[in-house]
């Protein structure tokens, strides 16, 4: 009879530890659990385990540890993350850390049979591979070498498939980088934004000397790519740990450099770098960095463009503002995270007065330029953590986190000053134009939903509007 899988499921929470337990007895693995952090380390520990699946939220700790902890100690050992509120920026760290899978909560059966198999698939094609790569090295030391790179690349090809989240791809190239050429230091250079600044990727995180010898590196690269000259501003570095990772120490002598172009559709992109690569099958070596370039490249054209796509569906068209989907999205993430860190929130809701007026008087296209100018005055008088959004036709709401009823009734009063007193030219007249404002916060005991805080606004503009417009109000305290 073969040997059994073994699982160890770790949640804090029994019932979802139980029905999880169940599930998985009932298909034939072997399973132990874990209920909190502690208890699962010790027991990956003392055993290997083929999978580990595991709740992001342990109580103890959290989950991101326990899938180091196993990547570290057993690297072999596949991990499935389970999370109640994920969010992008958790499962990118999460496969960045190596997982196999994401389940999101509520858990269907369906989805852990269907992950289980993934992942075991996974740990049977590294077995398969590993023997392959050694039976081989037995006889053929480059043999071995050449193998080993070349099943290397066919998962970073199905790793990359596998996401069109653009900083995931970022992590797994230079990941991959790093375990292909057993470099110092991987990095990726791509200049962004439209080329308006060079971003450089690194592996490790970077010490003074390095920054300015990458930073250096950056620039020369730039020149080549755009001959252009750049300022430094416009080169923003950012580096990634590897897992465990410290900063590369100063090579100190001479420094040797693999390279290859990022191009999509003959048009460069960026640029991989790999700083003193230690693989020692050198004679085919020099393939190795384009291929991966290739694999990249196409990789992050989707990631961005995909990106691009999202922005737009997310993003009102006249005035580049969130629309009103994006908007509700975001105003759920700020009241839940007010709500968790026990923080305040501020709504500002802005109406146009007499907005059909100026329609009807100079015409839709100018009344749109009307409601880009006021966009533009509510960017300006914003701060960064603002969330800026076009609610409906010429109405705008302003999202302040961390901002009390005062605050937020003083900036809406700025608002309103700063549009009065801005002659919008319109047909080649210099046209007033003035808004309503009503302020709502959260806390507040008639709150209890994040649309209440939208409601409560709402409210507070009714009466600016009924009270004679060009005014800001504070909603009723309860
Ligand atoms: P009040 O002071 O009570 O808010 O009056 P108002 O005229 O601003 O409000 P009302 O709701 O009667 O009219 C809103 C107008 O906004 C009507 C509509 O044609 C116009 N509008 C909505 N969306 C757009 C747009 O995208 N562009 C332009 N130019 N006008 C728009
Ligand atoms: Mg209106
Ligand atoms: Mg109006």
């Amino acid at each position: 009879m073969k040997d059994p899988v073994h699982i160890l499921v770790v949640d804090d929470e029994p019932d979802i530890r139980e029905i999880l337990m169940v599930f998985l007895e009932r298909m034939g693995y072997a399973v132990e659990a874990a209920s909190s952090g502690t208890q699962a380390l010790e027991r990956i520990e003392q055993q290997a385990y083929d999978v580990v699946i595991t709740d992001l939220d342990l109580g103890d700790m959290s989950g991101m540890e326990v899938l180091a902890q196993v990547k570290q100690q057993q690297a072999a050992s596949e991990v499935i993350m389970i999370s109640g509120y994920g969010n992008v920026e958790h499962v990118s760290e999460a496969f960045g850390l190596g997982a196999s899978a994401y389940i999101q909560k509520p858990i269907t059966f369906a989805e852990v049979d269907v992950r289980m198999k993934e992942a075991l698939a996974n740990r049977r094609f590294a077995a398969s591979v590993d023997q392959i790569v050694r039976q081989a090295s037995g006889t053929d030391v480059d043999l071995g070498g050449h193998l080993e790179q070349v099943f290397h690349l066919y998962d970073l090809g199905r790793r990359l498939i596998a996401t069109l989240d653009y900083q995931r791809v970022i992590d797994t190239v230079l990941s991959s980088l790093a375990s292909l050429f057993r470099c110092e230091c991987a990095y990726i250079f791509l200049v962004e934004n439209g080329g308006a600044v060079l971003h450089v990727y690194s592996d490790l995180p970077m010490s003074e000397a390095d920054l300015g010898a990458v930073r250096a590196d950056a620039l020369v690269f730039w020149q080549n790519l755009r001959k252009e000259e750049i300022a430094e501003g416009r080169v923003k570095i950012s580096h990634r740990s590897r897992l465990n990772g410290d900063a590369p120490r100063p090579s100190g002598g001479d420094t040797r450099k693999m390279r290859a172009p990022l191009s999509v559709q003959e048009k460069v992109i960026g640029l991989l770098s790999v700083r003193n690569p230690t693989v020692r099958t050198a004679s085919n070596l020099e393939y190795l960095p384009y291929i991966v370039g290739n694999l990249a490249a196409l990789a992050l054209d989707n990631a961005s463009q995909h990106r691009h796509t999202r922005m737009l569906a997310l993003t009102d068209g006249l005035t580049g503002l969130h629309n009103h989907r994006a908007f509700l999205d975001r105003l759920h993430q700020e009241f839940d995270r007010s709500r968790r860190y026990n923080s305040i929130l501020a709504m500002i809701m802005l109406d146009i007065d007499d907005f059909k007026r100026v329609n009807d008087t100079y015409g839709h296209l100018q009344g749109d330029l009307v409601l880009k100018g006021v966009a533009r005055i509510l960017r300006n008088t914003s701060r960064e953590s603002d969330v800026l959004c076009r609610y409906g036709g010429e109405e705008f709401v302003a999202l302040l986190p961390e901002t009390n009823a005062s605050q937020a009734l003083l900036k809406a009063e700025r608002i309103r000053k700063e549009i009065a007193s801005h002659p919008f030219q319109l047909n080649h007249c210099a046209v007033d134009v003035t808004v309503s404002l009503g302020v709502a916060t959260w806390p507040n005991l008639g709150i209890q939903v994040p649309e209440d805080l939208i409601k409560h606004a709402d409210q507070a503009l009714y009466r600016s509007k009924s009270l004679g417009k060009n005014r800001a109000s504070l909603e009723e305290q309860m």
